[in-house]
């Protein structure tokens, strides 16, 4: 924008200097800033039918008081106000906070209208609008402002309205004329105004429409900049690996890679042997065989002459791949090492000095690998195992320790790939899309608790054929100490069905490195039959025999976290069983396990995950590390993030910007941006 509109509001008639520094305060310092302070909802005051209304959402009703109101005082100055609502068919309650004063309002069998937000489960309105009387329209449809200090929402609408009348005409179009046409959407100036004066829901649907793909595509316009300017500026090396070996490693493997496999590795060493720095995500279904990939890679790195490095989250993790690595690379001549926090002593030091002079090849553990007294030699190639465990900050230290090691992030956490590429910023994808051959699917169940004594019953049928269970109990976020309470509780139960015929096991976080290694290598050695666990067995492990995945209470977990879960099982020739013990309240809890029955494809349940539940909810609020925007949502506006991303890598690819008028706006966007300078300004 420029113009006027790059102006301080005070050049509006009816701002003055102190709303200007009110307006400041919330960061609005241009007429523009306050022309683009979107409403983040709309009153809606239409009279709605509460069969109609969504949980959550908000509603105007009309009713008749059908109970004595009480209130509440507590926490000092804080009350709340209830009384019982007759609307239409409806019995309901409303629920006033800090409004002591409505009291006097509501008279048994008066009418009242109340505008708030509807608990669909409670069957409750928390109001924050009421009349006395009958629905009048008087207004209908209002937006509403986030506002900050002196400044109210009546306020901000005012000035936002006085700004759009006086300058309203200078709004400049910032996307090519072709793109509008193409997907019609309204211009610039229509899509302010039906933001800010909307008639009806659907101008706020054309006008969030304009500006979800107006804000997608100068993201991916962005990253896709940089990322072409990195790749055409990295300051990598070339790691003239051996192919002879390569080839003879893998033609050693016990099984014939995949084609994905294959695919994904000539990705990986085309990496390696470019002069780019590798970047790479590398994701594939539980079970889908990313470890020889890691052990493929981490070879050829070796016989190019650096070391390798693998960090995985957990201990027992660590262990595990510390051991079937060795077991495929040591006949080799490789040299790896397990560094954890039990390596302590003389044992740690003369393996620290092994590494920072060479001698160890591969260094394989958890975060403990990124301590400062770790040194390597030669650092060339870094995999870091379900990388969203991982901060940014802990990857990047990891990065330096090697001049410009290449990169490889493993997940089993399969993230569409759209979402991915944007997540995860300038990552190049590779996809593990095919499991190996012979491998039979998981055959899914959802039964209620009721049904525990069939289950069981079940479970002895596996058992006497030989074979094990897992038991996981659920992962009550906010108390590890619950867990613990909870596990222990079903591993009494279980000890008591089975009695002296099967051995259960328990294993919780609350268990010391020791005990719990004792309690998985028992498992793994069938000494214990049933393993009763909160989910610190989610990663990794792997134990063939197993057959059988009970899940208490499963609609506590993500999809993504039960097909993980799900994914212990299915690991040997036998037909393997998971049961999900859940008795879902919401709609949506029993979707997920009608979903989880349905299919064994990650890649189907991820983005039924992301529909059901958002992404903050699937990667884990904090590490999801998605980008924010003020109109559009990832998840929501799926699609439209796609075509932002193909429409931007066209015009990236002919490289538009300097051509005509049409694409100013990006233009210079890109070059404030630093993206075509590769200075990244921000
Ligand atoms: P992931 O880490 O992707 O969950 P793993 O690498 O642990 O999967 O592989 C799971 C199992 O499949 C391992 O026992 C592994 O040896 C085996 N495996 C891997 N690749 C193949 C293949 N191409 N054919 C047969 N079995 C394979
Ligand atoms: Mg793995």
């Amino acid at each position: 924008m420029n113009g006027s509109l790059n102006q301080p509001v005070t050049i509006i008639k009816g701002i003055g200097a102190e709303t200007a520094e009110a307006l400041a305060e919330m960061s609005l310092f241009t007429v523009g800033d306050l022309l683009e302070h979107f409403p983040y909802r709309f009153e809606d005051y239409w009279l709605k039918d509460l069969a109609e209304v969504k949980h959550d959402e908000r509603v105007t009703v009309e009713g008749k008081v059908h109970s004595e109101p009480s209130l509440i005082y507590y926490a000092r100055k804080k009350s709340r106000l209830t009384v019982r609502l007759l609307v239409g068919r409806y019995l309901i309650q409303v629920v006033f906070f800090n409004q002591p004063y409505l009291k006097n309002k509501l008279a048994i069998n008066e009418t009242i209208t109340v505008t708030g937000k509807w608990d669909q489960h409670r069957q409750t309105i928390t109001g924050n609008e009421m009349q006395s009387g009958e629905y009048s329209k008087t207004k209908e449809f209002e937006p509403v402002y986030a506002v900050r200090g002196k400044i109210t929402v009546k306020g901000i609408r005012k000035y936002i309205n006085l700004a759009f009348t006086q300058y309203s005409h200078e709004i400049e179009e910032t996307m090519p004329a072709s793109i509008i046409k193409k997907y019609k959407l309204l211009n610039r100036r229509d899509a302010l105004r039906l933001m800010h004066f909307p008639m009806s829901g659907e101008d706020v649907k054309q006008a969030r429409r304009r500006f979800v793909y107006e804000e997608f595509l100068f993201f991916q316009i962005r990253i896709q900049a940089l990322r072409k300017f990195e790749r055409e500026n990295s300051a990598g090396f070339s790691q003239k690996y051996n192919l002879k070996k390569v080839k003879a490693f893998i033609l050693a493997l016990p099984f014939p890679l995949t084609d994905a496999q294959k695919r994904v590795i000539n990705e990986i060493l085309a990496d390696m042997k470019s002069s780019y720095r590798m970047n790479r995500l590398l994701q594939g279904d539980v079970g889908s065989g990313k470890t020889v990939v890691a052990a493929i890679g981490l070879y050829a790195t070796v016989t190019a002459g650096f070391q390798g490095a693998l960090m995985v989250p957990t201990e027992i993790l660590a262990e595990q791949h510390a051991e079937s690595l060795n077991a495929l690379l040591s006949p080799f001549g490789v040299r790896c090492e397990l560094l954890t926090s039990s390596v302590k002593g003389k044992r740690r030091k003369a393996m620290l000095e092994d590494l920072q002079s060479g001698e160890v090849d591969v260094l394989i553990g958890t975060h403990a690998l990124i301590q400062e007294e770790v040194q390597f030699s030669k650092l060339g190639f870094v995999i870091t195992d379900e990388q969203h465990r991982f901060g940014v900050e802990q990857r990047r230290i990891l990065r330096e320790k090697g001049q410009s090691p290449d990169v490889l992030f493993m997940t089993a956490t399969p993230i569409p790939r759209t979402l991915a590429i944007t997540a995860f910023g300038e990552m190049d994808v590779s996809v593990i899309d095919e499991m190996p051959a012979g491998r039979k699917e998981i055959e899914t169940y959802w039964a209620k608790h009721e049904m525990l004594d069939r289950i069981l019953g079940f479970m002895e049928k596996e058992l006497v054929q030989g074979r094990q269970a897992y038991v996981i109990c659920p992962l009550i976020e906010e108390s590890d100490k619950l867990d613990v309470q909870n596990a222990i509780d079903v591993h009494s139960t279980l000890t008591h069905y089975f009695q002296n015929r099967y051995k259960v096991g328990l294993m919780h976080g609350r268990l010391s490195f020791d005990e719990k290694e004792a309690v998985m290598k028992a498992f793994s050695t069938n000494e214990i039959q049933v393993l009763v666990s909160t989910t610190v067995v989610e990663v990794g492990v792997n134990v063939p025999n197993a057959t059988v995945m009970v899940i208490y209470d499963a609609e506590r977990f993500g999809l993504s976290q039960l097909h993980q879960l799900r994914g212990r099982v299915g690991r040997g020739s036998e037909q393997s069983y998971c049961i999900l013990l859940a008795n879902p309240k919401t709609e949506i809890g029993k979707e997920r396990m009608r979903i989880m029955a349905e299919t064994n494809d990650g890649f189907v349940l991820s983005e039924k995950d992301l529909e059901l539940r958002g992404p903050g909810d699937f990667f884990g609020k904090k590490q999801s590390g998605l980008p924010e925007f003020k109109v559009a949502d990832m998840v929501h506006d799926y699609r439209a993030l796609e075509t932002a991303r193909s429409d931007a890598a066209v015009m990236i690819q002919a490289d538009v910007f300097w051509n005509s008028d049409e694409y100013r706006f990006l233009r210079e966007f890109l070059e404030r941006s630093g993206a075509l300078s590769g200075e990244k300004l921000d």
